[in-house]
C-alpha cells in the first residue's frame, strides 16, 4: 500500500493553497508534513482523505486514482488528535465506537477490540472510564480508536497539540513505535520541529503551498537544500551570514568578505570553486558549531555579546557586532558575560553555503 500525490493543487479562489506536489509515502513509511502555519499541511491531508477536492492534480492509494471517491470509501484514517474520547464509554466501548458504523458482528467487534487492545497494552484498563485513566492511557485509548477500522493508511492533523510537554515527549516515542508495529504508510501534520524529527521517517518540510525538502529527518537536519529549510529547521535557528566570496583554493579553503569589512577564510564544500570572485552567498552554521575564542586568532570574526542565556547544561549567547546578529551554543562552563568581545571560528566543514537563488551549494555525493 502507498500513497502518490501527483501535481496536487488546491485553489481557495485567488489563494492557492497546495501548488502542484508530488509526494510519495511508501508501505509502512511514517511521513510528516512540516511547515509554518498556513503552508498547505492540512489542506493536503484533507485531500488524501477525500474531505477537499483537488483542483488539479491526482491522489492515487495503492497505486489507484481516488479523487472522486468519497472518504469513507477510501478506507483511510484521519485523526485531528489522539483526544476525543467519550467520558462515559469505558475504554472498550470508545474503541468499539468507529466500528458501530461499519454494521460488523458483534463478534468481529470482539476481536478488533481484543487485538487494538493487545497491541497497544490496553488489557488492565478496558472496563474503565476516561475520567479514571492517566493522561498518557489516555492517548493511547485515542490512538486505538483512529486504528481500530484497520484502515489502509493513517492520516494524523497535529495529533498531540494539546498535550502538555512532557506528555508530548512520551507519546511521540509510544505513537512511534505503533505506528512501526501497524506498518501502513502514515502522514502526519506537524508545526513541531522536534515531533516530526522523533517519529517520521521521511519530512517533506513546504511553504507556501509548495514542497521545499522531502528527506529524512537526519539530512534535513544535516543536508539542508535551500535556506527556507536551513532556517526552519533546528533550535536556537542556524545562523544565515550574508557575505561575498573573495576568492578560493579549489580544495574547500574560501575568503569571505563580511559586512563592516571583515574577512576569513573558512573550508566549505570544494563546489565553492563553481563561484565567481564576488558572487554574494549565504553562510550557514548551527549554533553549536560556532567557536568561542576569548583572544583574538587568526581566521576569526570579531563580535560582541549581547546577551547570555542559561539553558542548563549550555549556554545560549546573543552576538552583535552592529552589522549582523550571531547565536552560539557553548557548554555552562565557558565564562561568558554581557559586553565581552570574543571571536567566533568557523570550523572546517561545517558551514553551508546557499547562493544568490537561496539554494545551497554542494558537491554530487
Ligand atoms: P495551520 O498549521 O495553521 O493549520 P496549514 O499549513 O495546515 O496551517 P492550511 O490549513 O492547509 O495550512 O491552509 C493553507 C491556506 O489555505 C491558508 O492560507 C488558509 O487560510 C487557506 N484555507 C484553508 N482552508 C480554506 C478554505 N476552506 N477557504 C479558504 N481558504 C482556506
Amino acid at each position: 500500500m502507498t500513497i502518490e500525490l501527483k501535481k496536487l493543487t488546491k485553489r481557495f479562489g485567488t489563494l492557492t493553497a497546495v501548488d502542484a506536489i508530488d509526494l510519495n509515502v511508501g508501505d509502512g513509511e511514517v511521513l510528516c508534513l512540516l511547515g509554518p502555519s498556513g503552508c498547505g499541511k492540512t489542506t493536503t491531508l484533507r485531500m488524501v482523505a477525500g474531505l477537499e477536492f483537488a483542483t488539479e492534480g491526482d491522489v492515487l492509494l495503492a497505486g489507484k486514482r481516488v479523487n472522486d471517491l468519497a472518504p469513507r470509501d477510501r478506507n483511510v484514517a484521519m485523526s485531528f488528535q489522539f483526544y476525543a474520547l467519550y467520558p462515559s464509554l469505558t475504554v472498550a466501548e470508545n474503541l468499539a465506537y468507529p466500528l458501530y458504523a461499519e454494521k460488523l458482528s458483534a463478534a468481529e467487534i470482539s476481536k478488533r477490540v481484543a487485538q487494538v487492545s493487545k497491541t497497544l497494552q490496553l488489557d488492565g484498563i478496558l472496563k474503565r472510564t476516561p475520567g479514571q485513566l492517566a493522561e498518557g492511557e489516555k492517548q493511547r485509548v485515542a490512538v486505538g480508536r483512529s486504528i481500530i477500522r484497520d484502515p489502509k493508511c493513517f492520516l494524523f492533523d497535529e495529533p498531540l497539540s494539546r498535550l502538555d510537554v512532557q506528555l508530548r515527549e512520551e507519546m511521540r516515542g509510544e505513537i512511534k513505535e505503533v505506528l512501526q508495529d501497524l506498518s501502513r504508510p502514515t502522514v502526519i501534520v506537524t508545526h513541531d520541529q522536534l515531533e516530526a524529527l522523533t517519529m517520521a521517517d521521511r519530512i517533506a518540510v513546504m511553504r507556501d503551498g509548495r514542497i521545499e525538502q522531502v528527506d529524512t529527518p537526519h539530512n534535513v537536519f544535516q543536508r539542508p537544500s535551500n535556506l527556507f529549510v536551513a532556517g526552519f529547521i533546528g533550535t536556537p535557528q542556524m545562523n544565515l551570514v550574508p557575505a561575498t566570496l573573495k576568492g578560493s583554493d579549489g580544495a574547500g579553503i574560501a575568503e569571505f568578505a563580511f559586512d563592516g569589512g571583515q574577512a576569513l577564510k573558512i573550508q566549505v564544500d570544494p563546489a565553492v570553486s563553481q563561484l565567481s570572485p564576488g558572487a554574494k552567498v549565504t553562510l550557514g552554521i548551527r549554533p553549536r558549531n560556532l567557536e568561542i575564542c576569548q583572544d583574538p586568532v587568526e581566521d576569526s570574526l570579531s563580535t560582541k555579546i549581547d546577551m547570555v542565556e542559561p539553558m542548563g547544561a549550555e549556554t545560549l549567547a546573543h552576538m552583535n557586532d552592529g552589522y549582523r546578529d550571531l547565536r552560539v551554543v557553548t557548554d555552562w562552563r565557558v565564562p561568558l558575560a554581557e559586553g565581552d568581545h570574543v571571536h567566533l571560528r568557523f570550523p572546517p566543514g561545517v558551514t553551508h553555503i546557499f547562493t544568490e537563488d537561496e539554494q545551497v551549494l554542494r558537491s554530487a555525493t
